[in-house]
């Protein structure tokens, strides 16, 4: 299923939001970038996970246990540009994770069809390594490009969810709107409200 409006989450406290990382490549980071959000235990773990990704791919997806550490290699490389990107870490060495992205980028991606019926499809099975091609290839338009300036992280306290700011203004600040971007109304709400002890004076 296309999820061009972002994945669904599930943090501990249950509570679902839709997180929308603006790009494929930091979408792809939801798999597990820090190692408490790890999803990818086994290859079964990147194959369901694949068809989720805003790219639309399909179910029909083929992944061996090369694929598997190939991701999260490709996966802590995107992580490090992404931190340095925000600010909030400094990679020690950009130009491994670089050469990391060039590397995954050289292989062939997904194959892009035009089905009987006029619609937009990819020509099945997908591989693994077709998929961390094009999540490289993406990486590398947003890294290599002015974009790489509007990588920023959530504004939520203790959220480090890293997401692409694709509005037109350039002034996203929450991982989602439902989430911390609520959370913050709220607390400046309360925050303004006169507390009950002061009330009476
Ligand atoms: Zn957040």
């Amino acid at each position: 299923m296309n999820n061009a409006n972002g994945i669904l989450l599930t943090p501990r406290d249950g509570q679902t939001f839709r997180f929308d990382a603006g790009t494929l490549c930091l979408e792809f980071l939801l798999t597990g970038a820090l190692p408490e959000w790890e999803q990818l235990h086994a290859p079964e773990d990147l194959a369901a996970w694949i068809p989720l990704s805003r790219l639309g791919l399909p179910d029909e997806v083929v992944v061996g246990e090369a694929d598997l550490a190939e991701a999260k290699r490709l996966r802590a490389a995107i992580q490090a540009l992404a931190e340095r990107a925000t600010g909030v870490g400094d990679s020690a060495d950009p130009e491994g994770a670089l050469a990391v992205l060039n590397e995954f980028a050289a292989a062939p991606p997904p194959v892009p069809v035009v089905t009987p019926s006029f619609q937009r499809g990819w020509a099945t099975p997908v591989t693994g390594a077709q998929f961390l091609s094009a999540v490289a290839r993406d990486a590398v338009e947003l890294f290599g490009g002015p974009m790489a300036s509007r990588v920023r992280v959530c504004g939520g306290e203790r959220c480090l969810l890293i997401f692409l700011d694709t509005s037109r203004p350039g002034a996203r600040r929450w991982c989602s709107m439902d989430r911390c971007g609520n959370r913050y109304k709220l607390r400046t709400r309360r925050d303004r409200a006169p507390r009950p002890a002061d009330a009476g004076h």
